[in-house]
């Protein structure tokens, strides 16, 4: 037996133990009570003085004042404890910014005028307006105690050892509000308007096992046993073959080459699915078939910007996805810039007949990302006649991005367009120079109808409960522009190689492996309401569903949306992934566009996780193409996936729901 091998039944075997409780880990200080080591003020407009005085941190009142810790800091399996008190004013003296994995909360205490204490944003709304959010009563001059615990699927608060937050995370969206708390991260303490004291700030890691959410306290630990050796050694077979191989990487590369862009309803999409279903039959695959899915479409046509002035010339622009074109000849209008939706509001008058521009800086794709869905409702609602947009990508060669959009009803459709970072930041540094700048705006987009798209879908029956399904895949369509390689052709290859090396190599799991790509993820997800709708009775059971859809460079590990007994159960597989491709990382964020509408059934669903450092250079554009994908982080991705899949597939008991 292998090294991995052992490790993972180890693993399985502490688990079904109950798992042995790890001693606390001692608390490490993260305040000296002399100076601000590990600390830097925060840099707010508006920021009052931060100083150390008495022992005590003392967040002077400003608008808002704070500070943030310099050094590592844990994202998740951690406990932080520190007291503040309120020394003046009557607003939040605790706005603690932490991680919980790849996301940011602010725990708010004393807010909304004194009393509030929520953590925000849970699915986009504020601490005062969640289901965290409690009312407290706060006294000025006294010192309150605060715990925090964040754990993989749980955020946990006790105000003087009183639990008064205990969030299931899963299947949430966890955020930070707009504006200047961003500035917090990773861990950040602020006041609003107040005068805030803080002592003891320290925290300690804490052992998974000690981290259930109180709600499963008084249950028997999940179940969870080690893998079958069977099993696991057919996963073996899996990772070496696949990862000696090139194949996926030769074959993403033909369809890109062949079909080029696969936007929703075009004729070069329908082409590449027919190309793919011949080949899975070439494979031996089974069950092959495409699924017919209603899409509408949009065409982009000819588009332009061209700077008038202060000087002429043409900038690269991409429209954005269902935006409506201009007239003939263009829109010609001075360009007011904001650089988020509050400040346009403030300025909507200046807005009204002109072209509004959200220079938005790059903070996560969730954040930013609003104002290219929802720019042409807001900029429209103050008047403007056109917008665009500061392209959504932290990191660019003057590259516009593309993306959808949105319009409302009872709001006039004004065209809505993204421009390259660089030009965006060039007009908003000639305005700020006060030399006015004038764009004309020509495109002639439009929406031309509807056209029947298929979803494709090919299996590895199971060999003792082919009713029961395992779904893995990605979304075979792609904006208009690039390749559609790392969006997300290379997901979908990696699925699709997941059930050719299981046939060449005679694997055949318990449960049936089915490998779906999806349509229409990029314009509205038709194609994942299709899936549902057509396999409607098959979803209960549905043991888990995988999507992979971030691009595939190196694969670091899944993401779980579903119970924590099914969580258990996966434990050796991560296990033996981490030991054989590094790619261990388990986390709660199992969520994907084309696998959300069956988490709405009741299916559990996974997401594979990618390094992404690269990806935002070529999401959504002109240079999407097959180049970018590296052939080893491809096949590593499929491997990993191939592996989960097959375990999970061929697990004794069905994995719990
Ligand atoms: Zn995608």
């Amino acid at each position: 037996m292998k090294l991995w091998m052992l490790r993972a039944l180890v693993l399985g075997a502490w688990l079904v133990g109950g798992g042995v409780r790890a001693a606390e880990a001692p608390w490490r200080s993260l305040f000296d009570g002399k100076t601000q080591a590990g600390w830097a003020a925060t840099p707010f407009a508006g920021a009052g003085e931060v100083e150390v005085r008495d022992g005590t941190l003392v967040l002077n009142q400003g608008i808002l004042t704070g500070v943030h810790w310099t050094n590592e800091f844990p994202t998740v399996d951690y406990e932080l404890s520190l007291e503040a008190q309120r020394v003046l004013g009557i607003d939040f003296f605790c706005g603690l910014t932490f991680p919980v994995g790849p996301d940011h909360l602010t725990l708010i205490v004393g807010g909304w005028g004194g009393s509030v204490v929520g953590l925000s944003n849970i699915d986009g709304d504020s601490a005062n307006q969640n289901a965290t959010t409690s009312l407290e009563r706060f006294e000025s001059g006294r010192w309150y105690a605060l715990r925090l615990r964040v754990v993989s699927t749980n955020v946990s608060v006790w105000l003087d050892e009183r639990r008064i937050i205990d969030l299931d995370t899963r299947g949430k969206r966890l955020s930070l509000r707009e504006g200047e708390i961003e500035r917090s991260k990773p861990l950040g303490v602020a006041s609003w308007s107040t005068t805030a004291a803080l002592r003891q700030l320290r925290w300690r890691p804490i052992a998974a096992a000690a981290a259930a959410p109180s709600a499963d306290a008084g249950r028997p630990p999940a179940p969870a046993a080690a893998l079958p050796a069977e099993t696991l050694t057919a996963m073996d077979r899996l990772v070496s073959g696949m990862l000696a191989s090139r194949g996926g990487w030769d074959r993403l590369a033909e369809l890109c080459d062949t079909f080029g862009a696969r936007p929703s309803a075009s004729p070069a999409l329908d082409s590449a699915v027919d190309w793919i279903l011949a080949r899975m039959r070439d494979d031996g695959l089974e069950n092959v078939h495409g699924e017919p899915v209603a899409v509408p479409r949009w065409e982009r046509g000819t588009e332009s910007v061209e700077m008038l002035s202060p000087r002429r010339e043409r900038l690269p622009m991409l429209g954005l996805g269902g935006s409506v074109g201009t007239p003939p000849g263009g829109i010609s209008a001075p360009v007011v810039v904001v650089t988020n939706f509050a400040e346009l509001s403030q300025r909507a008058p200046e807005a009204r007949g002109r072209i509004v521009l959200f220079d938005v800086p790059f903070t996560e794709y969730g954040q930013t990302v609003r104002f290219r869905t929802q720019g042409a409702v807001e900029a429209a609602k103050a008047g403007a006649v056109a917008s665009l947009v500061r392209s959504v990508a932290d990191d660019s060669l003057r590259t516009p991005h593309t993306g959808a959009m949105r319009y409302e009803d009872g709001v006039p459709r004004i065209p809505h367009a993204a421009l390259a970072p660089e030009d965006a930041g060039r007009i908003a540094r000639e305005v700020a120079r006060g030399r006015p700048v004038t764009l004309r705006l020509e495109m002639s987009a439009s929406e031309r109808g509807t056209a029947t798209n298929r979803n494709v879908v090919a299996e590895i029956r199971g060999r003792e409960k082919p009713d029961e399904i395992v779904v893995l895949g990605g979304h075979i369509d792609s904006w208009d522009v690039g390749q559609g390689a790392q969006d997300d052709g290379g997901g979908c290859v990696a699925a699709w190689e997941a059930l050719r090396w299981m046939k060449k190599l005679g694997l055949r799991p318990r449960r049936t492996v089915r490998c779906v790509l999806w349509t229409d993820e990029e314009r509205g997800g038709r194609g994942a309401q299709a899936y549902r709708e057509a396999h409607a009775a098959e979803l209960p059971r549905h043991v888990v569903a995988l999507e992979a859809d971030a691009g595939t460079f190196t694969p670091l590990g899944f993401g779980f949306t579903g119970s924590d007994a099914a969580r258990a159960r996966l434990a050796p597989v991560h296990a033996f992934l981490g030991d054989r491709l590094g790619a261990g990382k388990a986390d709660s964020r199992g969520v994907a566009a084309d696998i959300a509408p069956l988490l709405e059934r009741g299916v559990p669903v996974m997401s594979l996780h990618v390094d992404r450092a690269r990806y935002f250079r070529v999401h959504h554009t002109e240079a999407d193409t097959v180049d970018k994908v590296d052939p080893e982080a491809l096949a590593r991705c499929s491997a990993a996936m191939a592996a989960m899949v097959y375990a999970i597939a061929d697990l004794p008991e069905s994995l719990p729901r």
